[in-house]
């Protein structure tokens, strides 16, 4: 944990502390530890007025625990003697900054917290009988010291929240994909069971909260539990958890109102609304079998989901080992002509064989990804200007070179223009990506079955 912490920022909070005035930092321990009560009072009355931040907060919690671990935070930043333990401190810092991402608040509430605290000590100060000079000094350093701790506090978050976040989509992956077909067979058998139970229930007489809801049935308990997390992407997944707050507390407390034949009438209205939930049900799993592993259905490649996460990577990755690396967009050339000439399915074909010859001319350690129809992306790591045109340009002869069969037996030949760009140190991929994209562009517009590539530095063909 406390390797989090850095060389440098431990080398210059020791900096800090050893070069301050010794008095000024006794008066601040005393200003602050006199007045940490009237610290957090003024602290946690703004944060419970802020709209964001109160979401976080309850007064309860407050009174009984938050006010007072902000005071005892506040003392341990300030209390400075001579046997004072550094590495606790910082660690302190670390394990706030971790429990704020575990519990998601948000960097910014944080950093509007420590300029409370500024404000509040401001005036604190000027009501003290210190001189002029001597408050501002106090101040300066004051503020250096929270400033320091917010520091650390945002560098533990950033590191504790990314990895939350990257467990949180292998989770969710793992949620959906497990077993799809099963799973879709038996939410939608749930559904039916909840529906039979129902009409026995009604059948036999049962009114208003005798009759089962939606909300407590397997179906319901699968899709509030695992169904809206995992399709959480999905608009249909707003749409079926409202089909089911309208059957639970709208439909089936009617039943005790109305007469034996508006009963029918609002039974009718439940089936409607749970054949509708059926079939968004069955289109979320339909759509999100095609997401499977985030491998696309047809040519199995990669799919452009994890697109943002391998960029980010490969642009970390280059930052550490001072490397760079390279992605080309490829589109096959007149497509449209092959889908018109032989048909949809020999179209498919040759996605597919294609895709076969993309991963056979790159390394293993290289990403091909199907953007969608018929272009693709292939990030090519570890690698330099010069050698990724290379590459690229092999790439163009042998899809030019290779047989495509189709399934009438007939083989053809295709070709497709590639756009190069070579990762220059801008730290957003989306700017990788335009060059990309304009690099492409050149080639269609210099006659296809082409290599063009941009830099950032010409922005123009080389
Ligand atoms: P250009 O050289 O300018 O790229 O011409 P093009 O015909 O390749 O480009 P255009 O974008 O006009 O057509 C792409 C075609 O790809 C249109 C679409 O029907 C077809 N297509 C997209 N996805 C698939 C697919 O999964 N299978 C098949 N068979 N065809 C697809
Ligand atoms: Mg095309
Ligand atoms: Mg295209």
């Amino acid at each position: 944990m406390y390797h989090l912490a850095g060389e440098r920022i431990v080398s210059e909070w020791e900096a800090l502390i050893s070069s301050a005035n010794q008095k000024c930092l006794s008066t601040i321990f005393n200003l602050v530890q006199e007045n940490s009560g009237d610290l957090a009072h003024y602290f946690y009355d703004n944060m419970l007025n802020d709209e964001d931040a109160s979401s976080f907060l309850s007064h309860e919690e407050v009174k009984t625990r938050l006010s007072q671990s902000l005071q005892k935070w506040l003392i341990n930043l300030y209390n400075i003697t001579p046997n004072y333990d550094l590495k606790a401190t910082l660690q302190q810092q670390i394990t706030v900054g971790e429990v704020h991402a575990r519990i998601k608040i948000p960097i910014h509430l944080v950093l509007r917290g420590a300029r409370f605290l500024k404000v509040r000590f401001a005036s604190i100060l000027q009501h003290s009988q210190l001189e002029q000079q001597q408050a501002n000094v106090c101040y300066q350093l004051y503020c250096n010291l929270i400033d320091i701790a917010m520091e650390l506090m945002s560098q533990a978050y950033t590191v504790s929240s990314d990895k939350g976040s990257r467990s949180e989509e292998v989770y969710r992956m793992f949620s959906i994909s497990q077993n799809l077909a099963t799973e879709r067979e038996r939410q939608k058998a749930a559904l039916l069971d909840w529906e039979n139970k129902l009409m026995f229930e009604f059948t036999l007489g049962a009114e208003g909260v005798q009759l089962p809801a939606l909300r407590y049935s397997d179906f319901g308990l699968w899709f509030h539990h695992k169904g809206a997390h995992a399709f959480s992407d999905y608009p249909e997944t707003k749409t079926i958890a409202s089909a089911m707050q309208q059957i639970d507390d709208e439909l089936l407390p009617q039943f005790s109102e109305v007469t034996p034949a508006d009963k029918l009438h609002i039974l009718r209205r439940i089936r409607d609304a749970s054949h509708n939930i059926k079939f968004h049900l069955d289109d979320i799993f339909s759509r999100s079998g095609e997401m499977e592993h985030g491998r696309d259905v047809l040519t199995r490649l990669l799919n452009r989901k994890f697109l943002p996460t391998v960029l980010s990577r490969q642009i970390s990755h280059a930052r550490v080992h001072d490397s760079t690396f390279a992605i080309i967009l490829l589109d096959v050339d007149y497509f449209k002509l092959i889908n018109d000439t032989h048909g949809h399915e020999a179209g498919d074909a040759v996605l597919k064989q294609l895709s076969s010859v993309l991963i056979n001319s790159c390394r293993s350690g290289d990403f091909v990804f199907r953007m969608g129809g018929e272009e693709f992306l292939i990030v090519l790591v570890d690698i330099e200007l010069k050698a990724a045109k290379l590459v690229a340009e092999k790439m163009r002869k042998k899809i030019a070179n290779e047989l495509f069969e189709l399934p009438s037996k007939t083989n053809i030949n295709i070709t497709a223009s590639l756009g190069l760009a070579v990762y220059e140190g801008h730290p957003d991929y989306e700017v990788l990506l335009r060059l990309a994209d304009q690099a492409l562009y050149d080639a269609k517009h210099q006659g296809r079955n082409l290599v063009a590539t941009r830099t950032s530095e010409s922005n123009s063909t080389v």
